[in-house]
């Protein structure tokens, strides 16, 4: 027998097994081994309408994965759709397949699309997502409900599928809160999944809405949070993943209870709610406004490049940029640091390894930062260019706005205070303020090639005039 023709013989025999397995067809559990008595009522009920059949061993299976195929017939003989043997657009279904009818019969009710890639892979078990979008679509199920299910982002197509079956009734999840959609389903569940789908006595109640909120902590507290975006997701838990409960506009001013990590307790309507920390402004209630609030210092160069050399920014003379901005770094920490904050600088010396911009912002999203400020010197090829420049972004960063507000508080600072030209709060896509979501700013303190800029950034005693600048535009941001 060649190989094309055993397989054929197969596949005819296994058709022959599944119709007149027991009984010739009218199978009944009671005569099968292995039916759980959990199922057996469903079970019993497919049976006797032919959709199911055990084995010719006398078994039912229940564990077994159902394949795609076999869920294409299960679903077919349920829907009495029509199961001739046929072609169908798949080009791994061949036409003498079992399901082959069944399959064409479905993709004609729109019930199954297979792969983008034009195939059905009917040999493959069928995932409890696959499940759940067949059977919404073969038992046109349209209503949703407050059901969720820890393991399922509540939105997209595979959302609506759970949800819809879940309300109908048809299928409830785990014990745990989670659906496990990638899990392959069982003979006995897919079973159970089309009773249901076709008699509504066997359905079950849906599952328990999310958990109502607790009752917000109530009492003082020392910081609120102003939105500074335009809108911003509350949620019921402190995940990504958790149910949004309401949404904030930008502007709206709420009170802080904890924080865990980038997760802000708040409270919401009177019900505990959880934000990311990035899009709030922290204010506190009272006391010095930096306290502890957590703040970036980057003194920018001073690190090795790809290419493993020290990256002295720029220099004239002996005076090197990665020095001047690590002095005015340190001092502008220290006031920092006095007034309660939690400062992280990025580097306290030379870095003696390979360390990139994006190093840089991973500190500050590793540190749960709240505000990122680079330092750095400018320089030009006229002599005759001089002035303080503080930029930040608004392409990317989704606190540009706020990061405009601290770049010109402090450019504001380095002309009043340091009596710098004033070159302006600009916007421009340099890497350390764009790729962040926090409020970031990159402040050029004076030109290395004026002499007059010169004279204050050699000078120690000016470097601690600069770092009052920059902290007291700092400050006045955060009392705004
Ligand atoms: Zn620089």
């Amino acid at each position: 027998m060649s190989k094309h023709i055993r397989l054929k013989a197969i596949a005819l025999l296994a058709v022959f097994c599944m119709v007149f397995s027991i009984n010739g067809g009218r199978g009944q559990a009671a005569s099968l081994s292995d039916i759980p008595v959990s199922a057996s009522s469903e079970i019993n009920y497919l049976m006797n309408k032919d959709i199911i059949n055990g084995y010719s061993d006398g078994t039912f299976r229940p564990k077994q994965a159902v394949t795609r195929a076999e869920a294409a017939i299960m679903l077919g003989k349920a829907l009495n759709l029509i199961g001739w043997q046929r072609t169908t657009p798949f080009k791994d279904v061949a036409v003498n397949s079992a399901a082959s009818g069944y399959i064409a019969s479905a993709v004609q009710k729109g019930i199954i699309n297979g792969y983008s890639d034009g195939t059905f892979r009917p040999a493959e078990p069928i995932t409890r997502g696959q499940m759940a979008l067949l059977l919404q679509r073969a038992f046109q199920l349209t209503e949703k409900g407050e059901v969720y299910f820890t393991d399922i982002p509540q939105s997209g197509l595979q959302y609506d599928a759970i949800n819809t079956i879940a309300t109908a009734g048809l299928a409830s999840g785990y014990a745990d809160g989670t659906f496990q959609p990638k899990d392959s389903v069982t003979r006995q569940d897919f079973a159970v999944f089309v009773a249901r789908g076709l008699n509504d006595d066997f359905r079950v109640a849906a599952p328990a809405p999310a958990p109502a909120p607790a009752p917000a902590p109530s009492g003082d507290t020392a910081v609120v949070g102003e939105v500074t975006v335009a809108s911003l997701n509350v949620r019921s838990s402190a995940s990504n993943s958790a149910p949004v409960i309401g949404t904030l506009g930008e502007g709206a001013v709420v009170s802080v209870y904890s924080f865990s990590g980038y997760w802000v307790q708040i409270n919401y309507n009177n019900q505990t709610g959880y934000v990311h920390k990035t899009y709030l402004k922290l204010k506190n209630t009272n006391g010095n406004p930096l306290q502890n609030r957590i703040i970036v210092v980057d003194p920018g160069h001073g690190g090795l490049s790809d290419k493993g050399i020290l990256d002295q920014g720029t220099s004239y003379g002996n005076l090197k940029e990665k020095d001047i901005t690590l002095d005015v770094a340190n001092r502008v920490s220290a006031k920092l640091k006095a007034a309660g904050a939690t400062v992280v600088q990025t580097r306290s010396g030379d870095v003696n390894r390979q360390f990139l911009l994006g190093d840089r912002t991973q500190i500050a999203y590793d540190n749960k930062a709240e505000l990122f400020v680079s330092i750095h010197v400018n320089s030009a090829g006229s002599a005759s260019a001089d002035g303080a420049e503080t930029y930040y972004d608004t392409s990317k960063n989704a606190n540009g706005n706020e990061s405009k507000e601290l770049a010109q508080e402090i450019q504001k600072q380095l002309v009043a205070f340091a009596g710098m030209d004033d070159r302006g709060a600009r916007d421009s896509a340099f890497y350390v303020v764009r790729e962040q979501n926090i409020p970031s700013v990159l402040v050029e303190l004076g030109f290395i090639t004026n002499s007059g800029d010169y004279a204050k950034l050699a000078s120690p005693e000016f470097h601690d005039i600069y770092a009052q600048a920059v902290y007291q535009g700092i400050y006045n941001y955060y009392n705004k």
